[in-house]
């Protein structure tokens, strides 16, 4: 097998259970109560290996990568490619400063259930204009990638439908509607929901500034597991290319600079404390460390023009060919 690093057989065993789980739930949809909620965190999962693939190919072969790519897209909920514009090329550019499509701190920076559960529909509104001028740039400029963009949205609307198709093949038309909504379609969106939610928790309140703060971790070993390494987000931004099961590794030779409220260790209890204790006990939600996201030092080279010039001249780069990360 092509692979780049031994570590991705899990990845392509999780890839490979995804439509095992789904299709053996259409044709016995008893299954549900155990299997569906497997649905939901193998499309969270989806979501983190799409976002490693596109940082890191998975495969040796360019081949391997463009189907690899496609096919995630399908359980992960969105066409891949998307994650180059938003996030490689800006996200980890701007790193929640002022220019990030994903900016954490939009309406307000005060931790509110509100602003996390709506993220999603804010930060997604604000995507679609770098997706829009990358798909626009690629269809002018570089006829290859426009065809890879193609062939994304075709594979995960194809393979949507396809389950339907299959689920009508199995069962009476309101059971198979109501089936791939179940099993398909929330799924997905679960899967692109809590992409965007990770990384509003992963920058709420913390410093870009700052060359250690810029990022919170989490770091228990089990979550750490469940979404390959994805909780180690200060080891990421510090090299976007370094791979997921190199992360803890470079985590852990960064740890000590790290601010200890941007290390913490359970998922659970930090939106525990966030949402539900600390409207009673405010002294345990987040608040901002060290300079805030919008305070642009005067110093800094991104002043509002120099960062809407080059987050054009980014996606130039790339659509153009010098820079082709996407796979
Ligand atoms: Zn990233």
């Amino acid at each position: 097998m092509p692979l780049r690093y031994k570590a991705d057989y899990r990845t392509l065993l999780w890839a490979l259970a995804m439509p095992v789980v789904a299709i053996a739930q259409y044709r016995d949809p008893s299954l549900m109560k155990g299997l569906l909620p497997l649905a939901f965190y193998l499309a969270m999962a989806a979501g983190t290996i799409a976002h490693n693939h596109n940082h890191a190919p998975t495969f040796t072969k360019k081949p391997l990568n463009t189907f690899f790519g496609a096919y995630i897209s399908v359980f992960y909920g969105y066409p891949t490619f998307a994650w180059v514009p938003t996030h490689n090329l800006n996200h980890h550019k701007w790193v929640n400063k002022p220019g990030d499509a994903t900016i954490t701190w939009r309406h307000t920076n005060k931790v509110s259930l509100f602003i996390a559960l709506s993220y999603f529909f804010v930060s997604a509104y604000y995507q679609s204009v770098p997706i829009r001028q990358y798909i626009q740039k690629a269809r002018a400029n570089n006829p290859e990638l426009y065809r890879r963009i193609l062939g994304q949205y075709a594979t995960w609307l194809g393979c949507s439908f396809a389950f339907l198709a299959l689920g009508l093949a199995l069962h009476p038309w309101r059971e198979a509607l109501r089936l791939w909504v179940l099993i398909t379609v929330l799924p997905q969106l679960f899967g692109t929901w809590t992409m965007m939610f990770f990384n509003y928790l992963q920058h709420l309140h913390t410093d870009p500034w700052s060359k250690h703060n810029h990022s919170r971790n989490i770091t228990g070993r089990v979550f750490n597991f469940l979404v390959f390494n994805a909780g180690l987000h200060t080891a990421h931004h510090e090299n976007a290319g370094t791979h997921w099961s190199e992360l803890p590794k470079v985590h852990a030779r960064l740890a000590a600079n790290i601010d200890p409220e941007l290390n913490q260790y359970s998922f659970w209890w930090y939106l525990t404390k966030q949402y539900i204790l600390g409207p009673f006990v405010p002294s345990l939600r987040s608040k901002q460390i060290g300079r805030a996201p919008w305070d642009v030092p005067d110093t800094a080279p991104s002043r509002m023009e120099d960062v809407a010039k080059a987050k054009i001249d980014a996606v130039d780069a790339l659509v153009e060919g010098t820079n082709a990360q996407m796979v």
